[in-house]
């Protein structure tokens, strides 16, 4: 039987009703008092590693996503140029400490410095894995049990990120990609940094394999290795190309979207080690974002004096 006006009409309004609220209730909403909280309990953790002269108060911090454990995944924007952005993600792997540190440190020194960012955009992301980091102890993956550099969606990861695990890691559980691609929110969180700033180069912070690795578009990684080549000399920091994997960074960014994106390794993950890494790797830091990047998509070049011309 049809129903009468009445009835439509009271269905389409019950209909509209639940969906908006429904919609309502499900979208996430950042909170002052959220991240009031995230920064406090992470100004606590600072001053028990000993890392005295953070001052997260004076940055001004977003975030748009929490972890599943409620942690807002936070970032900072520095600079107004579009076109020239630079993305810092620490903290990946919650148990390697002095990254973070130094991204927090890095932050501080930015805003110190504005010089360093008027004709560009940098953007500091000094703790993506928050809930590893606040875990007892601090671990590498992140509190569903998943190594967030495995879990990007490159194009490889259905047929071989599983396998890599099993037979290169032997089902080690810190290299665990996770059922299915992109399904962790701090995933989902750089994947959206990157969205949203295209960034043409991104540096990435680990510990403590010491050394720099580096993916881009494979047109022009030569003259990005031989510049890499002066600053590992200069830093006295070995130069490894270490390959990428099914669902890293370095697969996601620098080998399927032309991101240069630079790998630094510290030599430790002892949160003790913060301030000495900071003072050692600020100048390769500087220099990295100073590098000029010229051109589009496969035909990036960057321009640096201190490059000669390939033999
Ligand atoms: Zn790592």
């Amino acid at each position: 039987m049809a129903m009468n006006l009445f009835s439509k009409i009271f269905v389409f309004i019950f209909l509209f009703l639940l969906f908006f609220s429904a919609e309502k209730l499900f979208a996430f909403e950042p909170s002052a008092k959220e991240l009031n909280e995230f920064i406090s309990s992470l100004e606590k953790q600072c001053k028990d590693y000993g890392w005295k002269d953070i001052k997260l108060n004076e940055i001004t911090w977003e975030y748009y996503r929490v972890t599943s454990q409620k942690r807002s995944l936070i970032f900072t924007i520095f600079g107004g140029n579009k076109s020239n952005c630079i993305l810092f993600l620490g903290g990946v792997h919650g148990d390697e400490l002095p990254t973070v540190y130094v991204l927090l440190k890095f932050a501080n020194y930015i805003k110190d410095n504005p010089a360093l960012f008027k004709d560009k955009c940098i953007i500091i992301a000094p703790l993506v894995n928050p809930d590893g980091f606040f875990a007892k102890p601090s671990q590498r993956v992140n509190a569903n049990g998943i190594d967030l550099n495995r879990n990007f969606p490159t194009h490889d990861w259905q047929a071989s990120a599983w396998l890599q695990w099993e037979r290169k890691c032997h089902k080690n559980k810190r290299y665990y990609p996770g059922k299915k691609p992109g399904s962790e929110q701090e995933t989902l969180f750089q994947m959206a940094l990157i969205n949203r700033f295209k960034p043409q180069k991104i540096l990435t912070m680990h510990s403590p394999l010491g050394f720099y690795d580096f993916d881009g578009p494979s047109s022009d990684l030569d003259s990005f290795e031989r510049w890499l080549e002066e600053v590992s000399k200069e830093t006295k920091h070995p130069l490894k190309k270490f390959g990428y994997f099914p669902g890293s960074l370095g697969n996601y960014a620098g080998h399927e979207r032309n991101i240069f994106t630079l790998t630094l390794e510290l030599p430790s993950s002892e949160p003790v080690k913060g301030v000495e890494f900071f003072n050692k790797f600020q100048s390769p830091i500087i220099k990295f974002f100073n590098l000029q990047i010229i051109g589009k998509q496969q035909y990036l070049k960057f321009t640096n004096e201190t490059i000669k011309p390939a033999q």
